[in-house]
């Protein structure tokens, strides 16, 4: 009966693993050429982010160069971050206290996307638009 019990809690202690797994880390987004996009923490750290390549061009995204960026996922040693994948929702702008989702946005078409580039419908370069997180994903401006 005990090793029963056992597994009905197994689960649970999973889940809480797994939430606890989750850390960020937050300073300011370093773009330096050929080497890898990485945070530079307010203690003068430097986290090199690995990321899929969807959010890696979001990480390389020159007009976000310098922001007070958080993303999410864990350390993999403490000077190497692994950022969760796009569609985790995983990074972040910091804009007056408030923490941002990055999205890009088509002013022409009202599509929004998780990556840079240009618009699927008019294949114009989409903007840069950051996002409270509580507005969800589906509310258009
Ligand atoms: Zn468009």
């Amino acid at each position: 009966m005990i090793s029963r019990r056992h597994w009905i809690l197994l689960p649970a202690a999973a889940f809480l693993l797994r939430a606890e797994d989750k850390q960020s880390v937050r300073g300011r987004l370093r773009q330096d050429g050929a080497q890898p996009p990485a945070i530079l923490t307010r203690e003068g750290r430097v986290v090199e982010l690995e990321a899929d390549a969807p959010s890696t061009a979001v990480l390389r995204d020159a007009r976000l160069k310098d922001e007070d960026f958080e993303a999410v996922g864990r350390f993999r040693a403490p000077s190497r971050f692994v950022v969760d994948p796009i569609h985790e929702r995983a990074l972040f702008v910091w804009r007056n206290g408030k923490r941002l989702v990055v999205t890009y946005w088509c002013d022409v078409c009202s599509i929004r996307a998780w990556s840079p580039g240009r618009c699927q419908c008019c294949q114009e370069e989409m903007r840069v638009d950051l996002r409270d997180p509580a507005l969800g994903e589906m509310q258009l401006k």
